[in-house]
């Protein structure tokens, strides 16, 4: 059976600049056997080819642009396939404005019919005048629902749904996520994975460190999940979701031998979890969209001491 991977990045293959251990003999192992990959972000800042050179910084080798699809690729995906011709009236870097670009589709910045707010690219001088185009009737579409992103393990910044909430909080008007956790992300990704491939694959497995974005989109898609330990979800926290992946592993480098000889490892994986733990928890919800999901309530701080 012939098995693709939708595989994220932040988490699963590096840290902040180190990569996780295993994570370049995994991918020189799904290179070796022509297994078909597809890197998955909600990143929205950098191109295609951004990111190929940044892997190759980080040790990894053999990447071109066609193995990656961003959040910014997801949105001009939908623009051009929903509302084909339309405007914008962008916020954000250079991978969203190059993915609208070669999608073909115009910047407006007086009657747009989307504002589309992305990672960086903001300025009170951008948000007034996004404000203004919404006012006149522009839809809100943000790249993902992201509030914040890890910058460091001490350090966050900005992200794409904290700049919607804001815009949000100002016209009343509700944006629309798309990136992970959207089925559309998924969809998109593995119709490109399929697209890719010289043998469709039979089965389609996202590989994750995040359980609100990766397991929860993945589930909603229909694609099999495997959450890895290496970034930010902790094993403690996995209960109480409703969802659940499929397997849990400490790093993409459990999955090495079953890749290389094609015969699914059986028994643990390499659980329970050493070494350094994941990043401190943040408190405040991670994505716009979590407001919409099913947790368990976690326990009670005691109401007296
Ligand atoms: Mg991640």
């Amino acid at each position: 059976m012939k098995t693709g991977y939708l595989i994220d990045m932040d988490g699963v293959i590096y840290r902040e600049n180190n990569l996780i251990p295993g994570a370049a003999d995994f991918v020189q192992a799904l290179l070796a056997t022509g297994t078909p990959f597809l890197f998955l972000t909600n990143n929205s800042a950098p191109t295609p080819e951004d990111l190929a050179v940044r892997l190759n910084h980080l040790g990894i080798h053999g990447l071109s642009a066609k193995h990656f699809y961003t959040s910014a690729l997801n949105t001009a995906d939908f623009l051009s396939e929903t509302d084909a011709g339309c405007t914008v009236f962008v916020i954000g870097e250079g991978g969203l404005l190059t993915a609208l670009h070669e999608r073909k589709i115009a910047n407006d910045a007086i009657r747009p019919a989307y504002v589309v707010v992305g990672e960086g690219g903001t300025t009170m001088e951008k948000l007034g005048k996004a404000h203004e185009c919404i006012e006149r009737g522009a839809r809100l579409l943000a790249t993902n629902p992201d509030n914040w992103c890890p910058v460091s393990s001490e350090k966050t910044r900005p992200g794409a749904g904290a700049i919607a909430a804001f815009l949000e909080a100002s016209t009343g008007r509700r944006a629309y996520y798309l990136g992970k956790p959207n089925g559309y992300m998924f969809h998109r990704a593995r119709r490109k994975l399929a697209e890719l491939s010289l043998q469709k694959p039979d089965r389609v497995v996202m590989i994750g460190d995040t359980m609100e974005t990766d397991i929860r989109g993945a589930f909603e898609a229909g694609i099999e999940s495997y959450l890895v330990l290496s970034g930010s979800t902790q094993l403690e926290v996995i209960g109480d979701y409703v969802y659940q992946p499929n397997r849990i592993l400490q790093t993409v480098g459990d999955l090495i031998e079953e890749i290389k000889t094609g015969i699914p490892a059986t028994g643990h994986d390499g659980l329970p979890m050493t070494g350094d733990g994941p990043a401190t928890p943040r408190s405040g919800s991670r994505h716009q969209t979590d407001i919409l999901s099913f947790h368990k309530p976690r326990p009670r701080p005691a109401m007296t001491k």
